[in-house]
C-alpha cells in the first residue's frame, strides 16, 4: 500500500504526487489519501482559512468517494499520525508533494525520519508550482532576485501538461480497506476550536475554483490588464485561495489561460491575457524567493546599513486594523478585509504602504494581521508582498517611492464607489469631497460624515519622516 499526504493540494487531479502515486500501483500498491489537521500549524491558521478548508475537503472526500475511494481525514502531530496509518495500511511508501516553508520543510523531514526507522520510503514531489523553486536560474545559476527578468525566463520554459484524469481505477482500488470504513466525519470548526468566520468567506472546494476560472477565462481576463487595477470592478479572477489550497492546480490554471490565449480577439486581449499569466509568474517568483530565504518570513529580504527605527504607535496601529484613518481608500480596503477575508491587490499596496511610510510601522505588524484574516495568506506572496511595499524586498523601486493614498483614490477609484461600498459612514458623501477628504476643514469634514475621522496624519510629513527613516537605516547621514 501507499499512503499520499494532502497539504495544500486538496484535489485529486493536476496532483503531480498524487499522479506518481497512481503511477507506482504495480510496484507499491494502492493508494490511501490523508489529510491531517496538524495542531502545530494552528496558531498561523485562521478562521475563514480553516472554513475554506473544511468546504475543500469536504468536496475531496466526495471526489475519491464517487471513485469508489475514500479520504481520511486525522488529526495531531503529522510525525505520528502519519507513520500510524502508514503502519496500520502497512505501507511500503508515502507521498506527498514538497513544501518550501521553513516550517514546512522541517516537519517533512521529521516525519520522513520517522517512517525511515519504520523502513517506509518517502517519495517528494515538485508541485505547488508549474515551475518549481530553483528550476528557473540566471545564466549563472543563481535564483533570481528581480522579477521581470524571472518572468521573461519564466514565460519562455516549457510547461510541463496538467494530467486532468482522475487515476480512478488505480485509485478506487484503495477502497477495499477497512482504514477508510469508520468514514471519520470531517470535523467542524467548533470541533478543531475555531470561531465561525464573522467575514463572508468565499466558498472553498474545487468546484467553486472551477466556476471562478472559467467565468474569468470566458471573459474578464481579455481586458485583465486595463480593469485589474480598478477596485471597485472587481475584474480580478478570485482565483487566490484555489490557488493557496490548491483546489486548482497550477498547471491546469496556465492551461485554461493558454485556450484563453487561442481565443483572443486580436494583439489586445492577447496582451491582457499575457498580464494574467503575469501574475501567476509573481506567485511562482515569491515562491522562490521563499524556498532560497527561509528567512524572509521574520526579517528584511533587504539589508540595511543599520536597523529601521519603525515606530509602531499603538493608537495608529488600531485605527489601520479597524480601518478609521481618516484617509478612505485605506478603511475601505481595510474593510474589505474585514467583511470578506479578501482585498483588492491595489487597495493591498495602498493600505501596505500606508502602515509602513505613512504610520512608520514594521510591516511586521501588517504581515500578522494579512495573515490572521485573508483567506488567501499565502507565506510567500503575503510576505513579497508586504517587503515590497516596505522597501524591506525584492522590489527594484527605491525606498523613497511612497504611495499617495489620496492620489491612488483618484486615479483607481475615482467615482469613489470601492470605497462606498465599504464605507458606510462616506455613503451619501459626494464623490468630489471624498477624493478631498484630507484638504477639507474638520468643520466640513463632520458636516458631511460626523461618524467618519478626520486623517490620523499628514501624508506629506510622514512621507518626509518615512524618506528620513530610511536614510537613516541606509547610514546615509
Ligand atoms: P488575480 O489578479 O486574478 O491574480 C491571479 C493569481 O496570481 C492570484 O490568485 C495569485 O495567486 C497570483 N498573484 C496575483 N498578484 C500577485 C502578487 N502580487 N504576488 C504574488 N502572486 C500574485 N496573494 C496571495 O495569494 N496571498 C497573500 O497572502 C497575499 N498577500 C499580499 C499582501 C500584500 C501586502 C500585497 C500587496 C499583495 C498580496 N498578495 C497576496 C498578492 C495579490 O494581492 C493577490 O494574489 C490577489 O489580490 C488575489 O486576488 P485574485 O486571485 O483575484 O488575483
Amino acid at each position: 500500500m501507499q499512503v499520499f499526504w494532502h497539504r495544500r493540494d486538496l484535489r485529486a487531479v493536476d496532483n503531480v504526487g498524487l499522479s506518481a502515486a497512481a503511477d507506482g500501483v504495480d510496484e507499491f500498491g494502492e493508494v490511501v489519501p490523508v489529510f491531517v489537521f496538524d495542531e502545530a500549524l494552528f496558531e498561523y491558521a485562521s478562521d475563514a482559512r480553516m472554513a475554506f478548508v473544511l468546504d475543500s475537503l469536504d468536496e475531496l472526500r466526495t471526489a475519491y468517494r464517487e471513485n469508489g475511494s475514500g479520504l481520511v481525514v486525522r488529526r495531531g502531530d503529522p510525525t505520528r499520525v502519519v507513520a500510524d496509518l502508514a503502519h496500520e495500511v502497512d505501507a511500503e511508501r508515502v507521498v506527498w508533494n514538497r513544501a518550501h516553508s521553513g516550517i514546512g520543510e522541517r516537519r517533512d523531514d521529521l516525519v520522513r525520519d520517522d517512517l525511515a526507522e519504520d523502513g517506509v520510503d518517502v517519495s517528494a514531489f515538485s508541485d505547488t508550482a508549474i515551475h518549481e523553486p530553483g528550476e528557473i536560474r540566471t545564466n549563472a545559476g543563481d535564483p533570481y532576485q528581480v522579477y521581470t527578468y524571472f518572468w521573461k525566463k519564466w514565460r519562455d520554459a516549457e510547461k510541463p501538461r496538467s494530467r486532468l484524469e482522475p487515476e480512478s481505477e488505480t485509485l478506487a482500488a484503495g477502497s477495499e480497506h477497512d482504514v477508510f470504513d469508520d468514514g471519520d466525519p470531517i470535523p467542524s470548526l467548533e470541533a478543531l476550536g475555531f470561531a465561525e468566520p464573522t467575514a463572508d468567506v468565499p466558498s472553498g472546494g474545487r468546484g467553486a475554483g472551477l466556476e471562478h476560472l472559467e467565468d474569468f477565462c470566458a471573459d474578464d481576463i481579455f481586458v485583465y490588464d486595463d480593469a485589474r487595477n480598478y477596485p471597485a470592478r472587481d475584474a480580478t479572477s478570485r482565483l487566490s485561495p484555489h490557488l493557496r489550497f490548491g483546489t486548482l492546480g497550477p498547471r491546469e490554471v496556465f492551461e485554461r489561460t493558454q485556450s484563453a490565449m487561442a481565443d483572443a480577439d486580436g494583439e489586445d486581449e492577447a496582451e491582457n491575457v499575457e498580464a494574467f499569466q503575469q501574475q501567476l509568474a509573481w506567485r511562482e517568483f515569491y515562491l522562490q524567493v521563499l524556498a532560497f530565504n527561509q528567512d524572509v518570513v521574520t526579517e528584511n529580504y533587504t539589508e540595511y546599513e543599520h536597523a529601521i527605527e519603525w515606530r509602531d504607535d499603538p493608537e495608529e496601529l488600531d485605527a489601520w486594523r479597524a480601518g478609521e484613518t481618516g484617509y478612505p481608500l485605506v478603511d475601505a480596503g481595510m474593510r474589505q478585509l474585514a467583511q470578506e477575508a479578501w482585498m483588492h491587490n491595489r487597495v493591498r499596496m495602498v493600505v501596505a504602504s500606508f502602515l509602513t511610510k505613512d504610520l512608520l510601522a514594521d510591516w511586521r505588524h501588517g504581515y500578522a494581521h494579512f495573515r490572521d484574516h485573508l483567506v488567501d495568506h499565502d507565506t510567500a506572496n503575503d510576505n513579497g508582498g508586504w517587503q515590497w511595499a516596505a522597501s524591506t524586498g525584492t522590489d527594484a523601486q527605491p525606498y523613497f517611492r511612497v504611495f499617495n493614498p489620496q492620489s491612488q483614490l483618484e486615479s483607481y477609484d475615482p467615482d469613489a464607489e470601492y470605497v462606498k461600498a465599504y464605507v458606510p459612514e462616506l455613503r451619501d458623501v459626494p464623490a468630489e469631497k471624498i477624493l478631498d477628504w484630507v484638504d477639507l476643514d474638520d468643520d466640513e469634514r463632520e458636516a458631511l460624515a460626523p461618524d467618519y475621522p478626520a486623517p490620523i496624519v499628514d501624508h506629506s510629513e510622514r512621507r518626509e519622516e518615512a524618506i528620513a527613516m530610511f536614510e537613516r537605516a541606509r547610514g546615509d547621514d
